[in-house]
């Protein structure tokens, strides 16, 4: 398929969380249907969606019923599993395309991407048969990640001395990880960017990231970094979007540090730092996201406003009704009923400004 989709065609989201929930509240906008893919009938998604097949994500034939539903596949989060995905790939296009997912869905063949494309990453050693030679290579203090299935800072490991090696891998049950150098930097940035079906590039200015216990805890725009900075990270998040023919909107997490940018990690999709762009921008990242895989034009992303993206998390729901009497507080929830700590409830965009002209 590479006519654009039409007015009433239908977007497959695989996954029913906050992204896929405003993510079929774009699709509505543009006059498409979602139809989410989950296990929970209370995914966040499905209050949104027009509809919703609720199913394990081993169910071969309520997979290939729900390809036969959709007219494009997407996807909102990377551990979906690789089974699933070629199930319905057989039957529809799925975008971004399943080497975007197995490349950022595991650190090892991600930092090997990377690294064959001259982007420079924290030093890192693959820890698959054992731990010791990682740990010759890369000294400490190191970071030891599983290589999948890790989100939200779980799934790692602090290395402060080699002979905490064995036990730290232990400690994640010696499943296949890297090894990374700890990286000094001075700032965490992070560029969201587009691709659309004919191979143009759109990107948004790239914000700066704060993080608490692992978890995104606010993104502000423009990020404090030279121009020189923020310029590199467009280009380098071009440069992969171009290397995975890409088809959809991707996040890039990159490090600031004295001697330029290193790439953290990319994620397959809508990203929780470029929530800032829902009011920065007169296209949003969820928005641009559906036009890229629906084979439209993708659209203006110029930002428009300074934008503090903050993360409400657990307990900080209960400031909701007070963060709604602040003038500029843009809120956004995620129909979540039940609150737990560390859990994404929702978040607020705080509009400072206009940008300097
Ligand atoms: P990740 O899941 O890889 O995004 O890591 C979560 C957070 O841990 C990052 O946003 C950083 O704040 C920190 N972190 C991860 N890797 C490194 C590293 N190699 N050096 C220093 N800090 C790191």
């Amino acid at each position: 398929m590479t006519e654009p989709l039409p007015p009433g065609a239908t977007v497959g989201i695989l996954g029913g969380g906050q992204l896929a929930r405003m993510l079929a509240v774009a699709a509505a906008r543009l006059g498409l249907h979602a139809h989410i893919y989950d296990p929970d009938p209370q995914a966040p998604a499905a209050e949104v969606a027009r509809r919703q097949t609720v199913a394990a994500w081993d169910d071969a034939p309520a997979l290939s019923a729900f390809a036969g539903a959709v007219d494009v596949v997407t996807y909102e989060f990377e551990n979906i599993p690789p089974a699933a995905l070629d199930r319905v790939g057989a039957l529809r296009p799925v975008r971004p395309n399943a080497r975007a997912l197995a490349t950022s869905r595991d650190r090892i063949a991600e930092k090997a991407f990377l690294g064959a494309l001259g982007l420079a990453t924290a030093p890192w050693a693959p820890v698959t048969d054992g731990i010791g030679a990682a740990v010759a290579r890369i000294g400490t203090p190191a970071i030891l990640k599983t290589a999948t299935m890790g989100y939200d800072g779980k799934g790692q490991v602090r290395l402060d001395d080699p002979a905490g090696a064995e036990a730290a891998w232990a400690a994640l049950g010696r499943v296949p990880a890297v090894l990374e150098g700890h990286v000094p930097f001075t700032a965490e940035i992070s560029v969201i960017a587009a691709r659309g079906l004919d191979g143009t590039v759109a990107a948004y200015d790239p914000g700066l990231n704060l993080h608490e216990g692992g978890i995104l805890r606010r993104t502000t725009v423009p990020a404090p970094v030279p121009a020189r900075l923020r310029a590199d990270a467009v280009l380098i998040a071009g440069r992969i979007l171009n290397a995975l023919d890409y088809v959809g909107v991707i996040g890039v997490e990159l490090f600031v540090t004295p001697a330029g940018l290193l790439v953290n990690e990319i994620a397959p999709r809508v990203h929780n730092s470029g929530h800032w762009t829902q009011n920065g921008c007169a296209v949003d990242q969820f928005e641009q996201h559906i036009r890229a895989i629906a084979g439209w034009p993708l659209g203006d992303g110029t930002r428009v406003a300074d934008v503090t993206m903050e993360n409400l998390i657990g307990d900080d729901i209960a400031r909701v009704p007070a963060i709604a009497r602040e003038p500029g507080a843009a809120i956004h929830l995620y129909g979540k009923a039940e609150v737990r700590p560390g859990r994404k409830m929702g978040h607020v965009n705080r509009v400072l400004r206009g940008p300097a002209a």
